[in-house]
């Protein structure tokens, strides 16, 4: 166990995270708002995050009360805007670069904000536990429609749209609480977990399950578990390094020292 409590992690210390990934060729990164705070994307339980400043409906609430329906769309048009523009940063790339060098098994994340895929990772290897913000779907038909589409109706006046096509409830293709996990993204993450020789968690309080199980399942396998995390999580005593910093200049560094 290797810990670190100053702000940057050391040269010494990013060079262990550099062998680990330099002698692992099936990693699975599961990923947390943390990754995204550098794009511009606040976490959740940060000062700025959802937690304080309104959280989401249940999805008993959301679907039995209009007013609560209403309040998502209108919190919708004022926070997509700032979705869209976000831009990938330093750390979602260099996972590309992973990726790129044969190494990746999958990218498991609780984000919904497509950065991932815009970063240009293969979208076959990002698993969306939490679904997208960037797609939406009517809860009676199916039909999905991409985020932009309704973004424009709610922005031409339509402040609590209905499907166009059977005018059902529509909502955002993400999980809200207390609704379950989509069941094959789950059953995929859990299966490449086992398969991996390292899991490197990044940006993760690690508080949200089932998410949070995926360190247990690595590490019953025999694959070491990394966090690379601005503060403490729930799971720091089970890690076997953690790397307490910003992901956005520590996974860089790392991954440079790993690739040839
Ligand atoms: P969390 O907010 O509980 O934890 C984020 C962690 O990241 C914190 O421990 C924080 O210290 C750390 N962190 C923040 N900035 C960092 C940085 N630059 N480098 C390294 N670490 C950093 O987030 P969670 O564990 O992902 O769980 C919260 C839930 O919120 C998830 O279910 C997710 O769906 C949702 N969410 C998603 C987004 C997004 O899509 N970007 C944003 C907010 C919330």
């Amino acid at each position: 166990m290797f810990d670190s409590s100053v702000t940057e992690p050391t040269d010494e210390q990013i060079a262990v995270l550099g062998d680990l990934l330099q002698n692992a060729n099936r990693i699975v990164v599961l990923t947390g708002a943390g990754i995204s705070t550098e794009s511009g994307i606040p976490d959740y339980r940060g000062p700025n995050g959802i937690w304080a400043t309104g959280k989401p409906p249940t999805i008993g609430d959301f679907m039995e009360n209009e007013a609560s329906r209403r309040t998502y769309w209108q919190r919708r048009l004022e926070s997509y805007p700032s979705l869209l523009a976000a831009q990938p940063n330093p750390a979602h790339r260099a996972l590309v670069d992973l990726e790129h060098a044969g190494k990746l098994s999958a990218i498991v994340t609780q984000n919904i904000d497509g950065l991932h895929q815009r970063a240009g990772s293969d979208p076959e290897r990002v698993i969306e536990l939490h679904g997208s913000a960037h797609v939406v779907r009517c809860t009676n038909c199916g039909t999905m429609f991409s985020g932009e589409e309704i973004q424009q109706r709610l922005l031409d006046g339509d402040r609590y749209p209905a499907c166009p096509v059977c005018g059902g409830i529509l909502r955002t293709a993400t999980v809200l609480f207390g609704e379950p996990l989509p069941r094959e993204a789950l059953e995929r993450s859990i299966a490449l977990t086992r398969d991996a020789d390292l899991l490197l968690v990044i940006g993760s309080s690690l508080v949200v399950n089932p998410a949070a199980k995926l360190p247990l399942i690595a590490k019953r396998n025999g694959a070491p578990f990394v966090i690379v995390n601005r503060t403490e999580t729930r799971q720091d005593a089970l890690a076997d390094l953690r790397l307490e910093g910003s992901a956005g200049l520590i996974l860089p560094r790392a991954i440079e020292q790993a690739l040839p």
